[in-house]
């Protein structure tokens, strides 16, 4: 099953760092998720615990393949916000303990932020920058709140914030937070809005080549697209979606997006976009290798029975406060797919994990969304400052992307606002510009 084998070389910087990455979570995670759970106190909020690994280890820190520093950030936290985002917690280590990760192959943004996928796809690793990491800190108490008050926030949910350091290697923060999309439902076409036109295109004679980009504001407009939502669907997502931007508005942020992948429920799962060949680390072999392997065989979730044995195991391994060590769960993989495994609960993903199209009448449509803002770890520094500026010059103001963040999500919130619309209504007005 396994495609091809990749030499490591020049790549096996990464391999290192991502084995570092997976270690560091392992340990830190285990060891706060081992304590009697308590009431977070204004301290845990700028708490941070320094782990050295090394070849030898010692009592607090098993041994590693590698040395490497670890620091994990306001742990207690982000233990409560995983509870609050109803993980699993032997769930969530295993996701990440499994043998395998995967990286997109590059970074897709133009940022330089590497972004890697838990081996079932639920999960990523972003690595961020050492502002947005100061900033996350900052934030952290209102954030926090903010997920208190909105169970149903669609802000990126953070899960984790850490930091390796390589010897005479650079300090690399990153966050862990949940993919938007499912393992298990082709995602036929993706977009990020801003609710901006300048710069917000993808050139359409690139989608031959790359046909699963993820397309922009302009794509979205040329194409006419909508949210499909009825009245009461639509309601519960604008209502929501203001509050967040509220949120973020408060905090100065900007340059955030929402991000859309549609599945057409005509088109099914058939075309097997899912199986696209992914890179994946295998921090779990003897050696460090790296290989391709066709996403689907990893996107597997592990049947009931198997996944409750390996949670057990797990548990165990978590109450007993022994670290999770690598290849120590079984790797098996089942061959069914699970299907439907939506986050109960939750509002936007009560229909198969996403958020189903509606008709005025509120009958379902045909396609299901997957909704999330995200990129939300920009603050209106004095960078974006210059940049409105210089930009200012040249062209429409109201236009460029880097507003002051007030004015930066009311053109969000309008642009979103202005797309939602159930499909009978979009003809009507349509029919109307016609006349008109
Ligand atoms: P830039 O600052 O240039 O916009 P970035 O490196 O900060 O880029 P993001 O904007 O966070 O990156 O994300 C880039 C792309 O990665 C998104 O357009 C989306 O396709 C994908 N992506 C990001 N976050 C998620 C997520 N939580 N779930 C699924 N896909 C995501
Ligand atoms: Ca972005
Ligand atoms: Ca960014």
């Amino acid at each position: 099953r396994v495609l091809v084998g990749i030499k490591v070389d020049e790549s096996h910087a990464n391999w290192v760092t991502a084995y570092n990455m997976l270690t560091g979570i392992r340990v830190a995670v285990s060891r706060t998720n081992a304590k009697i759970d308590r009431n977070l106190t204004d301290a845990d909020f700028y708490v941070k615990q320094k782990s050295t690994f090394d070849i030898a280890g010692n009592e607090l820190v098993p041994s590693a393949k590698y040395d490497f520093k670890f620091k994990d950030y306001a742990p207690w936290v982000f233990r409560h916000l995983r509870t609050l985002f109803r993980l699993d917690p032997a769930d969530y280590l295993m996701s990440l303990t499994g043998k395998y990760i995967l990286s997109e192959l590059g970074s897709p943004g133009k940022s330089g932020s590497f972004f890697y996928f838990s081996r079932d796809y639920k999960y990523i690793i972003k690595t961020i920058h050492h502002a947005e990491h100061k900033f996350l800190r900052k934030i952290l108490k209102d954030y926090y709140q903010h997920v208190i008050d909105n169970p149903n926030t669609l802000l990126s949910q953070f899960y984790g914030l850490h930091r390796v350091k390589m010897p005479y290697g650079k300090k690399i923060h990153f966050v862990v937070m949940n993919n938007l999309f499912p393992p298990h439902r082709d995602i036929h076409q993706t977009f990020d809005l801003k609710g901006s036109t300048i710069g917000r295109d993808y050139r359409e004679d690139d989608l031959g080549k790359n046909p699963r980009a993820t397309l922009k504001d302009l794509n979205w407009m040329r194409r006419k697209r909508h949210l499909e939502l009825g009245i009461q669907k639509k309601q519960m997502f604008l209502t929501q979606l203001q509050k967040d931007v509220r949120l973020l508005q408060r905090l100065h942020i900007m340059d955030y997006s929402l991000l859309v992948g549609i599945h057409d429920l005509k088109r099914g799962n058939e075309e097997n976009l899912r199986d696209k060949t992914l890179r994946v680390f295998n921090p779990g072999g003897n050696i460090p290798e790296e290989q391709d392997v066709p996403a689907s065989v990893l996107m597997r979730t592990p049947s009931k029975l198997e996944g409750q044995r390996r949670a057990r195991e797990l548990r165990h391994m978590i109450q007993a406060e022994k670290p999770v060590l690598m290849g120590e769960t079984s790797n098996r993989m089942p061959d069914e797919l699970e299907e439907g495994q939506s986050r109960p609960g939750f509002v936007f993903n009560q229909d198969d994990g996403g958020f189903r199209a509606t008709h005025e009448d509120n009958t379902p449509g045909d396609e299901i969304y997957y909704l999330g803002v995200i990129d939300c770890l920009t603050h209106y520094g004095i960078i974006k400052k210059l940049e409105n500026f210089w930009k200012g010059l040249s062209s429409d103001r109201s236009q460029i992307s880097a507003l002051a963040p007030q004015q930066y999500g009311e053109r969000f919130y309008n642009f979103i606002t202005g797309v939602t619309m159930s499909q009978e209504q979009a003809t009507r007005e349509a029919q109307e510009k016609d006349a008109a």
